[in-house]
């Protein structure tokens, strides 16, 4: 591997089709992308739908050491989702496959495609609770560390999945 190794998360979701099974082959493809090695990977959890349609999510975070820029992973990332044959029909859709760049080392990253820290992974249980899972004390840049967001979405039901 050449160029220098961000550890960067990566949010899984899925709710269509067999969910579960497609966030584990999700976690396949991860450990193929070009430069990007899996570190770390969360239980898998079942959450209700937020803002959305559609049956219970199965939801994981995976950590991944990658030298890929922040664009490139995105672009595999979306390249990833397409290949479980995810569409994008409407907002907020029901989908076979969303990944989701979380975190990118501490950069804070605003750009037209990719906005980092995920803007809306603070109050989303999905997000925190399989996060702080794979590393307890994991800071968010610019908000402080990740666990004391946990009190803000006690509300959402989430389950880990045995
Ligand atoms: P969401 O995940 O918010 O439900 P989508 O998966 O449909 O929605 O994402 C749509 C677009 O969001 C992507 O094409 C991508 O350019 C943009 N985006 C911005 N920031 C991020 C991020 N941190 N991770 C993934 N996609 C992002
Ligand atoms: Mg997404």
């Amino acid at each position: 591997m050449t160029g220098r190794q961000i550890v960067a998360y990566i949010g899984i979701g899925s709710n269509l089709g067999d969910a579960a099974d497609n966030v584990r082959n999700a976690l396949l493809a991860l450990a193929k992308l070009p430069s990007t090695s899996v570190t770390g990977l969360s239980s898998l959890f079942r959450t209700a739908p937020i803002d959305a349609d559609g049956d219970d999510y199965v939801n994981a975070v995976a950590r991944v050491s990658t030298s890929l820029s922040a664009e490139e992973l995105l672009q595999a990332l979306l390249q990833v989702e397409q290949d479980c044959g995810r569409e994008r029909s409407y907002l907020n859709a029901p989908r076979t496959l969303d990944l989701d760049v979380l975190l990118y080392g501490d950069q804070v990253i605003a750009t037209p495609t990719l906005t980092v820290p995920h803007p809306r992974m603070t109050t989303r249980a999905f997000v925190l609770i399989p996060l702080i899972q794979i590393d307890p004390f994991i800071q968010i840049p610019g908000q402080g560390a990740a666990h004391l967001f946990v009190p803000g979405v006690a509300s959402q039901a989430i389950q880990k999945i045995a």
